[in-house]
């Protein structure tokens, strides 16, 4: 049976005073959440900080990023042999915001995916349209596209213990999230594509979703029967509306 994920991505939000609070109140809101995991992706700076605050709770802790390189000169980035070494579980790769910002291409996603693996830690694809490419019918597309970068490289089984998070660019940050049946509809898409490959992959592949999360249409969300938990930005920051995330899960 797959089992939902609930993950904070804090972004580029945080201090080590908030990194004390944050986790203190989630420790008492989340302790008894069964049913759920939970994690948590604070910068980098602070991974090393969040994961000792978040010893002996069961909240685990991802990366926001990650490079494709182990070791060298490549000057200000962090590899995924660092990341696990620091006790790390999840790594969120193909963000919306680092294919903009970054100009990060599919190829180089499907690259960071296949390190992620390789040391042992759990890629938390991200995928989804731009508003644009909703308007114009392009959704499963887009998605398909993105997916297939992966399938490409890795093959279907690599989707096995690794999640996807479907995030529809127009609904980051925006408060306008998709409804339930809208993303249901493109989950459904997203299991249906990775089965055509693989069908047990694809019954077990957990596929979050994420954009405009809060704790008032979280319920219903998932209640839908492809969606397994969200990726959180904005209402991860604080600890009572994340509990409530959690709880919905
Ligand atoms: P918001 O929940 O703030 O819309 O952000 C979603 C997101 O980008 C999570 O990765």
């Amino acid at each position: 049976m797959r089992h939902p994920l609930v993950m904070g991505n804090w972004k580029l939000n945080g201090s080590r005073h908030m990194v004390n609070e944050l986790i203190d109140g989630l420790r008492k809101e989340v302790s008894s959440v069964d049913g759920c995991d939970i994690a948590i992706a604070p910068p980098f700076i602070y991974l090393d900080q969040a994961k000792h605050q978040a010893s002996g709770s069961h909240i685990m802790l991802g990366a926001q990023n990650v490079d494709i390189n182990l070791s060298g000169a490549f000057t200000g980035e962090t590899s995924a042999n660092m990341l696990k070494d620091i006790g790390m579980k999840y790594v969120i790769i193909g963000h919306s915001e680092r294919r903009t910002y970054h100009k990060e291409s599919d190829e180089v996603i499907a690259e960071k995916f296949a390190v992620v693996k390789e040391a042992g830690l759990i890629p938390v694809l991200c995928i989804g349209e731009t508003e644009a490419e909703n308007e114009a019918g392009q959704t499963e597309a887009v998605c398909a596209k993105q997916l297939d970068a992966v399938l490409k490289t890795m093959g279907a089984p690599a989707f096995g213990n690794s999640v996807i998070a479907y995030e529809p660019v127009w609904a980051i940050g925006t408060g306008k999230s998709a409804t339930p049946a809208q993303a249901q509809a493109v989950h459904k898409f997203i299991r249906d594509h990775i089965a055509k490959h693989d069908a047990k992959v694809a019954a077990q592949v957990i596929i979050q979703y994420g954009g405009s999360v809060n704790a008032s249409n979280a319920a219903e969300l998932f209640s839908q029967p492809d969606i397994d938990g969200a990726l959180v930005g904005g209402a991860s920051l604080k600890a009572d509306a994340f509990a409530v995330i959690v709880k919905a899960a």
